[in-house]
């Protein structure tokens, strides 16, 4: 099998139809060895909160490539570990920016053809291959959890009105948990890295179609403009990443096949059940 090579990238950040600022924010790094990283980050918290920890997270983890282009899985889950690390430090050093977060998701293309997803929050990975899309990421919200279990339905949870109540964010806790998952990536998959601005409003399958209309640059803009025709209720930030063909063997991985680590913290099993039980009740009242 052909090694996937860089292709053609593109994004776009939108503040949308409601908000007074965009506290999105996202970054492509790339290296000489052909080493390539693209991050996306929703940041939350009040006035400047929001931006500066987007910013400081992509910074960290854009930092943190390009001191260790090569080094991987490891590097990219240190990376998010720092990030949160810097998000948690400079919040409680300012009062103004006192119980800002972010979510993160990154994408590391390998230069031996290797693919591997990090993230913290709702920010989401897809990968589109031959026509159909495959969310890569699994949300950490008791929402996306109670959906999983079967508890609520996915139609449920895309309406929950406690769907956008994380689990888990960059900056909010002296440590993290961060998701690692090794994607098998062949020429001619497209990635795309999201914001919930896009997947909050816009379906899959209709992601998937857009996605695959047209080259990336005209997708992202393709993408923010179908998040804006619904409403536009949140920032949307897009990343659209091609691979194309290569000449030299490469590798093949499991389709996602999660590193490591359960989905949900302690913390995240007693919100969980705490939502169940609220569930269960009002379905008795
Ligand atoms: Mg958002």
């Amino acid at each position: 099998m052909a090694t996937p090579q860089p292709g053609a990238t593109a994004w776009l950040s939108d503040i949308g139809r409601l908000r007074s600022e965009n506290q999105d924010a996202c970054c492509e790094f790339r290296d000489a060895s052909g080493a390539q990283l693209l991050v996306v980050a929703d940041g939350m918290g009040g006035h400047q909160g929001g931006a500066t920890a987007s910013r400081l997270a992509i910074e960290t983890v854009g930092e943190i490539f390009r001191g260790a282009p090569r080094g991987g899985a490891a590097m990219l889950r240190q990376s998010l570990e720092t990030a949160n690390a810097r998000v948690y430090e400079t919040a409680g050093r300012q009062v103004d920016l006192l119980g800002m977060g972010t979510t993160c998701v990154a994408l590391l293309f390998t230069p031996d053809g290797a693919a591997w997803v990090a993230h913290v929050g709702d920010s989401r990975a897809y990968r589109l291959r031959e026509g159909r899309i495959e969310a890569l990421t699994a949300d950490h919200s008791a929402v996306a959890e109670l959906v999983r279990r079967g508890v609520l339905s996915p139609e449920e949870g895309a309406v929950h009105p406690r769907r956008n109540e994380l689990l888990r964010s960059i900056g909010v806790e002296p440590s993290v948990e961060v998701d690692l998952i090794e994607v098998d990536a062949r020429p001619g998959d497209r990635f795309l890295l999201c914001t919930d601005g896009l997947s909050g409003v816009v379906e899959d399958a209709e992601i998937g179609r857009l996605l695959a209309s047209a080259a990336p640059a005209r997708a992202v803009r393709q993408l923010v403009d179908a998040a804006n025709a619904r409403g536009g209720p949140d920032n949307v930030t897009v990343m659209v990443a091609l691979r194309e063909a290569g000449s030299a063997m490469g590798r093949s991985a499991p389709a996602a096949r999660p590193a490591g680590r359960p989905a949900l913290s302690w913390i995240g099993w007693l919100l969980a059940a705490a939502l169940v039980a609220l569930v269960v009740l009002r379905g008795l009242a």
